[in-house]
């Protein structure tokens, strides 16, 4: 069986979502010790356990030791099964990321399936569905199967209640190349708010203007039903021929306006100003179907620790060597070897 030390590298819960798709798409077992071994607060919490129970779910596995605060369990994956699927986090946990858990392995089943998630769509420290449906999703089109995502309904920590559709039609996934990001097309800022002033969006738009050499056209500001707040992000897109960039500032108590949009605007003008394909997110997210697909290569900025820990959970399960080499340009060229 194999061992996973959940504090190893970056020690957060990609490393379980991580291990229960590959166990799911390769049909190993596995045993997971010190899980999110270096959060601030370990064990699993509520939108893992979701994830645990939905790969049990989709792939008749059984699961023991699993509950929320745990931070150990064993699993035997079973053989996936593709169908109607409806998972709720019960909180406002992250619906992107029990996606992140299934989506492979419903894509290697034997027919079509069908996803409701419930929860949070915009959460921090996790992709917000528009990295999902713009970012993520386009590539794995491109790798032959046909997945796409609908956002129903927004929701925000703490109050959850969020909504979103995946339909999914597997195809076997294929080796891609992707090293050239081609042309910026277009670009976008948005800044959606619930339940909270005007203000708030308005003054993001006004920092991000400045820092942007983006067109008037560009920026824009949505507002939610106030029932669904309150909640606020400021998502910058930058759409390349080939791939697209959405950096996400989230708007929480005691972080100011102007603030997160200074970080989020920095960070995408970092981002343009190179010549990488996929932003740091973006990276850790495709190590996975790029070794389901059993290779192909991407280039991106420097590999983030998610990045390299993700590497060395698919070695664990695929005997992969993922390699990371600095390209002359700055960007890095993430591969098998
Ligand atoms: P973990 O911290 O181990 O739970 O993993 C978080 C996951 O969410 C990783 O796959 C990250 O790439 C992803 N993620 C976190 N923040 C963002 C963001 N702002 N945009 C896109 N993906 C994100």
């Amino acid at each position: 069986m194999i061992t996973i030390d959940g504090a190893e590298g970056e020690g957060g819960g990609q490393v379980v979502r991580n291990a229960l798709a590959l166990s799911l798409a390769t049909g190993q077992p596995f045993k997971i010790t010190s899980i999110r071994g270096k959060r601030e607060k370990p064990g699993l919490m509520r939108q893992h356990l979701t994830a645990v129970e939905a790969a049990c779910a989709i792939g008749n596995a059984t699961c023991e030791g699993a509950s929320v605060g745990s931070s150990e369990f064993t699993f035997h994956p079973g053989p996936v099964q593709a169908g109607e699927y409806h998972f709720a986090v019960g909180t406002a946990g992250s619906t992107s990321l029990v996606l992140q858990t299934v989506l492979m392995p419903l894509l290697l089943a034997g027919g079509p399936s069908r996803l409701v998630l419930e929860g949070g769509t915009h959460n921090m420290m996790a992709p917000p569905f528009e990295f999902i449906a713009r970012c993520f999703l386009p590539i794995i089109n491109r790798m032959g199967p046909r997945v796409d995502a609908r956002l129903v309904r927004h929701g925000f920590y703490p109050r959850g209640g969020g909504r979103i559709e995946i339909a999914i039609d597997p195809a076997p996934l294929q080796q891609i190349e992707c090293v050239e990001r081609g042309p910026l097309k277009s670009t976008s800022a948005i800044a959606l708010f619930a339940g909270l002033p005007f203000d708030i969006a308005d003054r993001e738009l006004g920092v991000a203007r400045q820092l942007l050499d983006w067109p008037d056209s560009a920026f824009a500001v949505r507002e939610l039903p106030a029932e669904w707040g309150p909640g606020n992000v400021l998502l910058l897109e930058a759409a390349f021929e080939q791939a697209t960039e959405i950096v996400t500032g989230f708007g929480r108590l005691g972080i100011s306006a102007e603030s997160l949009a200074k970080t989020a605007a920095q960070r995408m003008a970092g981002f343009v100003a190179t010549e990488a394909f996929a932003g740091p997110y973006l990276a850790d997210q495709l190590l996975l179907p790029f070794a389901l697909a059993g290779g192909g290569c991407f280039t991106t900025v420097k590999p983030s620790q998610h990045a390299r820990t993700a590497a060395g959970v698919i070695a664990m399960f695929t005997k992969q060597r993922w390699a990371f080499s600095a390209q002359a340009d700055g960007a890095h060229l993430v591969s098998v070897s």
